[in-house]
C-alpha cells in the first residue's frame, strides 16, 4: 500500500479532527453503479459532535463508512488529524465504531467483547484487563462482564458496543443510529448517557448519524443535514434551528410549516412587513429583500395560534380538517382560505378544543418564524451544485430574514414533541 501523501485541498485543515473532503462515492454492482454521495464534505474539530441528519437513504451510513474505512470513495479523500488515511484500512485508522444493531459476538461473553479490538492490537493482558474496566465503567456496565450478550436488555447490549468501541481511547467516535433498535422509554435513558459519555470525552470528535432531529438538537455543536447524498446545510446547531437556510432543513428540523409570502415592504434596515394573502406580519430583514420579493416563511405548529375571530390585519380564515390530542398539545391540521395546496399544521397545548370543520382564524404572532429563500435551487441526486460548501451555506444563512421572536423562543428540546 502506498503511502498516502496528497495534501487537503482547504489550508484550514489542521485544527480538523476529521475532514472528509470533496467525496463521492458510487456503489457498483457488476455493470450497475449507484451514486450515494456527491461532494460530500464535512469536517470536525476534536471535542466536538457532529450530526449527520436526514431522512432514511440520504446517505449517512454510507458517509460514516468512508469514515470508518469499510469503503472506498469514488473521489475525494479522508484526513484524520491533518493526515490523509483514505487507504488505510478500517483497524489502523483508530476510530471508534457503534452501529444500531449493536453487532456483539454473540458467543463472547462482555469482557471479551470490549476486549476484542485491542487483542487484535496485541496489547499486554494486564492493559486490556484494565482498559475493559474503564470501559464498562464509562457506560455503567462494570457489573457484567461474565455475561453473554443474549442475557442482556438491548441497552445493556447497546452500552457495551459502545464500551467496546471506547475501549481503544479513540480520538474519533462513530455512532450510526446507535439508539434506534431500542424502546421509546430505553432510548430517553440512554440518550442522557450519551450526554454524558459526551462530556466525559473532552477530546474525541464525534459523528453521530441519526434521522431523528431530537436526538441530534440533544447531543450535537454541528448538524449537518443530508438529503439525497448530498450534504446541505452544514451549520451549528442553534443557527440551524433558529435560522434553516433552505426550506428542505426548515421543514426536516422542527416540521416547520411553509407558509408562501411575499415581502410587502421593508421600511427599515432590520424589518420587513410580509404579506399573506390579506394578512400582514412584522418580521425582522436580513439582507437583501427587496419589496415584492417571494419568499417561504417556514413558522413551527408550536408557534402559531388559532383564533376564533376569523378577521383582523394578522389573522388568516381557515377550516379544521382533522385533530389529533397527543398529550401535552393536540396537532391541530387546518386548511388555509387563501392557500388552498397548503395544509397548516398547529400544536394547541392541551386536549382537543376544535372540532373537524370548525371555522377558525389562524394567528401568526409577530416574530414566530424564520423568513427563508423561496427560489433556493433545491439540490437533488441528478443536478450537482454548489450546496454542500461552506460558503453556499453561509450565504443561504444570510439570506434567511429571522424574525425576531425566534431568538425568544424556547430552547429547542422543548420545540420538540
Ligand atoms: P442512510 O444511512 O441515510 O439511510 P445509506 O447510506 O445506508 O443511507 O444509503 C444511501 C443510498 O445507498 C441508498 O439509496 C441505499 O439504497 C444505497 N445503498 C446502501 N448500501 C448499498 C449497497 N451495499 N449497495 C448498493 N446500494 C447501497
Ligand atoms: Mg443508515
Amino acid at each position: 500500500m502506498n503511502q498516502p501523501s496528497s495534501q487537503p485541498t482547504s489550508d484550514s485543515t489542521t485544527a480538523d479532527a476529521v475532514l472528509l473532503d470533496r467525496i463521492d462515492l458510487d456503489y457498483r454492482q457488476g455493470r450497475t453503479s449507484t451514486p450515494a454521495l456527491r461532494d460530500v464534505t464535512i469536517r470536525i474539530k476534536a471535542g466536538q459532535t457532529l450530526a449527520l441528519l436526514g431522512p432514511s437513504g440520504s446517505g449517512k451510513s454510507t458517509a460514516l463508512k468512508v469514515l470508518a474505512g469499510f469503503l472506498q470513495p469514488t473521489a475525494g479523500r479522508v484526513y484524520l488529524d491533518g493526515r490523509d488515511v483514505t487507504d488505510l484500512p478500517p483497524a489502523r485508522r483508530g476510530i471508534g465504531v457503534v452501529v444500531q444493531s449493536y453487532a456483539l459476538f454473540p458467543h463472547l461473553r462482555v469482557d471479551d467483547n470490549v476486549a476484542f479490538g485491542l487483542r487484535a492490537r496485541r496489547l499486554p493482558k494486564d492493559v486490556i484487563i484494565e482498559r475493559v474496566a474503564e470501559a464498562l465503567g464509562q457506560v455503567g456496565m462494570s457489573e457484567y462482564g461474565r455475561r453473554l450478550p443474549r442475557e442482556l436488555s438491548g441497552g445493556q447490549q447497546q452500552r457495551v458496543a459502545i464500551a467496546r468501541a471506547l475501549a481503544i481511547r479513540p480520538k474519533v467516535l462513530l455512532l450510526d443510529e446507535p439508539l434506534a433498535a431500542l424502546d421509546i422509554h430505553l432510548r430517553q435513558g440512554m440518550l442522557a448517557e450519551l450526554q454524558r459519555l459526551r462530556a466525559n470525552l473532552p477530546d474525541t470528535a464525534i459523528l453521530f448519524v441519526t434521522h431523528d432531529q431530537a436526538e441530534a438538537l440533544a447531543l450535537a455543536d454541528q448538524i449537518g443535514v443530508m438529503r439525497a447524498g448530498r450534504l446541505v446545510d452544514p451549520a451549528d446547531t442553534d443557527e440551524l434551528w433558529h435560522r434553516p437556510p433552505s426550506r428542505f432543513t426548515a421543514s426536516f428540523l422542527g416540521g416547520a410549516n411553509l407558509i408562501p409570502v411575499t415581502i410587502a415592504a421593508t421600511p427599515d434596515e432590520s424589518s420587513a412587513v410580509v404579506k399573506v394573502a390579506e394578512a400582514k406580519f412584522v418580521a425582522d430583514r436580513a439582507v437583501d429583500w427587496s419589496p415584492g420579493a417571494p419568499a417561504v416563511l417556514a413558522v413551527r405548529p408550536h408557534a402559531l395560534r388559532l383564533t376564533s375571530s376569523l378577521d383582523g390585519p394578522d389573522v388568516l380564515p381557515a377550516k379544521v380538517t382533522s385533530a389529533q390530542w397527543r398529550g401535552p398539545a393536540t396537532r391541530v391540521t387546518i386548511a388555509v382560505d387563501a392557500l388552498p395546496d397548503l395544509l397548516v399544521e398547529i400544536d394547541e397545548p392541551g386536549v382537543i378544543q376544535h372540532q373537524v370543520g370548525d371555522r377558525v382564524g389562524v394567528h401568526i404572532p409577530p416574530h414566530s418564524g424564520v423568513l427563508v429563500p423561496a427560489d433556493r435551487p433545491e439540490p437533488d441526486s441528478t443536478t450537482p451544485s454548489g450546496a454542500s460548501s461552506g460558503a453556499g451555506t453561509q450565504a443561504g444563512a444570510r439570506a434567511g430574514a429571522a424574525v425576531s421572536a425566534v431568538r425568544t423562543a424556547p430552547a429547542p428540546l422543548e420545540n420538540t414533541p
